[in-house]
Formats: C-alpha cells, sequence, structure tokens
C-alpha cells in the first residue's frame, strides 16, 4: 500500500544538499534503480494508480525514460520518448519553455503520439513544474488526449501541481 511505498521510496532516494547548484535538495533514484525488488514493487503500485485506459506513456529525457519503460512494458502499451532539442531526426515538434538561466527545448518525434490518443506524462520528479507543462504542451499539439501526469516524487509547496492547470497530477511520492 501507499505507506509501505513510502517508506521504500525514503529508503531508496538519496539526498545531496546544495546540487546542482546551492540552496536545492537534490532526490537521487539511483539507490532505487540498483534495487531489482524495490523497482518491481514501485513500478507495480505505480501502474495501478495510473489511468487504466492509457494508451501511451510520454517520458522525459533522461530519469523519464528509465521509469516510463517499464511502466509501459508492464501495462503493455507504447512509450513516446520526449527528447531535448537536436537529438530526433526528420521534423521534430518542439517546445521552448524558460529555465531559471536560459532556455530549455523539449521535443517529440514527428508522427510520435496519434490524434486522440490516451496518454500520461510521467517524470521522476515534479518540483517548479516548467518541464512538465511544456511536455503537455507538447503532447496537445499533437491533439492527443491528455488524461493526467504521473510523477515518482512530487515535491510538494514549489508550485509545480498548480502550474500543470487542471489536469490530473498524481505521484508515488509526495515530500511537504
Ligand atoms: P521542474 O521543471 O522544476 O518541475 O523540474 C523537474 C525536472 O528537473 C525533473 O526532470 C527532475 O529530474 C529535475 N529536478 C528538479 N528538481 C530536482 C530535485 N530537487 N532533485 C532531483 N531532480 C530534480
Amino acid at each position: 500500500d501507499r505507506d509501505e511505498i513510502a517508506a521504500l521510496m525514503r529508503s531508496h532516494i538519496a539526498e545531496f544538499p546544495d546540487f546542482p547548484e546551492p540552496g536545492v535538495l537534490f532526490r537521487d533514484i539511483t539507490p532505487l534503480l540498483a534495487d531489482g525488488a524495490a523497482m518491481r514493487r514501485v513500478i507495480a503500485y505505480w501502474c495501478s494508480i495510473l489511468p487504466p485506459d492509457v494508451e501511451y506513456i510520454v517520458g522525459t529525457e533522461a530519469r523519464g525514460f528509465v521509469l516510463g519503460a517499464p511502466l509501459a512494458y508492464e501495462l503493455g502499451v507504447g512509450f513516446v520518448p520526449v527528447r531535448k532539442a537536436g537529438k530526433l531526426p526528420g521534423s521534430p515538434r518542439s517546445v521552448s519553455y524558460a529555465l531559471e538561466y536560459g532556455t530549455a527545448t523539449v521535443e517529440i518525434a514527428q508522427g510520435g503520439l496519434p490524434a486522440g490518443a490516451r496518454t500520461v506524462i510521467v517524470d521522476d520528479l515534479l518540483a517548479t513544474g516548467g518541464t512538465a507543462a511544456a511536455t503537455i504542451e507538447l503532447v496537445r499539439d499533437f491533439d492527443a488526449e491528455l488524461l493526467g501526469a504521473s510523477f515518482l516524487i512530487e515535491l510538494e509547496g514549489l508550485g509545480g501541481r498548480e502550474k500543470l492547470g487542471d489536469l490530473p497530477v498524481d505521484a508515488v511520492w509526495s515530500v511537504p
């Protein structure tokens, strides 16, 4: 259940103060990835809270790949990678968004999502919501049906959830 998963998360997510810059408490999923049994429990639980009618999992480079692929595989649905700028051939769709310093761009391959596809976006962590908001815009650009956004970790109080409007937002582990 949820409490058991929270305990597992607490013991498998490492914390690094002041990384990558002063004032940020970095949550590192490496210990979770290294424990096969823990990963299977987390992925099974995560699958159980995703919308049952999802057709595509959209995951953001790079940790959204490592978590999104096993979710999609377990559910037997498609996985669509969201890549950083310049990695995709053809004519990908792009959305740029503001970072604290400068901008970043996320892309999905040309033809990467069918119109109307029931889609959930996933990532390791929701902080300010900038990355997820850009990914949402990208998915909507394909006229896909966005069912929600789901995260391994939600850092509450950074305004991430609010930034995603009325889209249903869920997390395996919410940290106050
Ligand atoms: P944001 O766009 O602010 O919601 O940030 C989300 C993205 O940045 C995710 O892809 C995370 O991997 C990464 N990120 C932001 N804050 C942290 C943190 N405290 N620890 C680990 N990763 C983070």
